[in-house]
């Protein structure tokens, strides 16, 4: 069963898009790096409150100004957040795969949500509701450091995107968005529309339409229907801006020092 506290909206037609998942318990690590990186006794106190629900493309968890009522951790799929201008046009500034999670830094106290948080790609969530969360961190100062790690690597990230979207053409933030993609979601099969792509590197459809092409005629990807499939990662790696290799692996964790990674 999904807990009473578990509301998610389609930023279709607003219905619920959550289904329970089995009777799954989050043994372990449960697929969730995050979730592995808790202290024992911590995951111990948690495991009866936590519940795996499916997430369908299009399920919004957070608005802007949003409470933080749940907190999300990935075992697939892959969650986008995006800031909303006044215009309405939303812009992706991250994404969270089975690394991360969403809405973490509740565990520290009441917060609300700054960006929209969206299922971009379908997956399995685990999902506790956050008042729980604050309960069994607050008891563990080893479980808030991995939550002060999460949240500085979020804060070094967002620095290195904010100086890739100002000198990277887009071709190249393309390739480091799709290489970053696959990696958080655990697959080289990703099913991203135009318009997501458009918003996560901040231009036009077309010029999308026309990008991914270059890298289909290279072979590097073959891209049909709202499904990219990489065909060679090596090349798109190498047509990658130098983002995705400080971002990648332990590289962004080394640099600021921090015990957990995002990879
Ligand atoms: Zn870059």
């Amino acid at each position: 069963m999904i807990p009473q506290s578990v509301q998610l909206r389609s930023s279709g037609e607003g219905k619920s898009l959550s289904h329970p998942v089995g009777q799954e318990r989050a043994h372990g690590h449960a697929g969730n790096r995050l979730l592995a990186a808790l202290p024992s006794d911590v995951m111990a106190g948690l495991n009866d409150d936590l519940h795996l629900v499916s997430l369908a493309s299009g399920t919004v968890l957070f608005e802007p100004g949003d409470a933080i009522e749940q907190v999300y951790f990935p075992q697939s799929g892959l969650i986008s957040l995006m800031v909303i201008t006044r215009d309405g046009d939303a812009i992706a500034t991250g994404t969270i795969g089975r690394e991360g999670a969403v809405g973490l830094h509740r565990g520290l106290g009441k917060r609300r949500s700054f960006s929209r948080a969206t299922a971009q790609v379908a997956g399995h969530v685990w999902v506790i509701a956050a008042s729980k969360f604050e309960l069994a961190i607050g008891a563990s100062t080893a479980a808030r450091d991995v939550i002060c790690d999460y949240t500085e690597l979020l804060w070094a990230e967002s620095q290195q995107l904010a100086a890739c979207n100002a000198v990277h053409d887009a071709a190249s933030r393309l390739c480091r968005s799709l290489l970053q993609s696959a990696d958080r979601a655990g697959s080289d099969q990703l099913p991203l529309t135009q318009e997501a792509l458009a918003n996560a590197l901040g231009v036009r459809r077309t010029s999308v339409t026309l990008l991914a092409q270059g890298l289909q005629k290279k072979g590097v990807i073959r891209y049909a229907r709202g499904m990219i499939h990489i065909l060679d990662r090596s090349r798109l790696e190498a047509c990658a801006c130098e983002c995705y290799q400080v971002m990648k692996g332990e590289g962004l964790s080394d640099a600021i020092g921090a015990r957990t990674s995002r990879r």
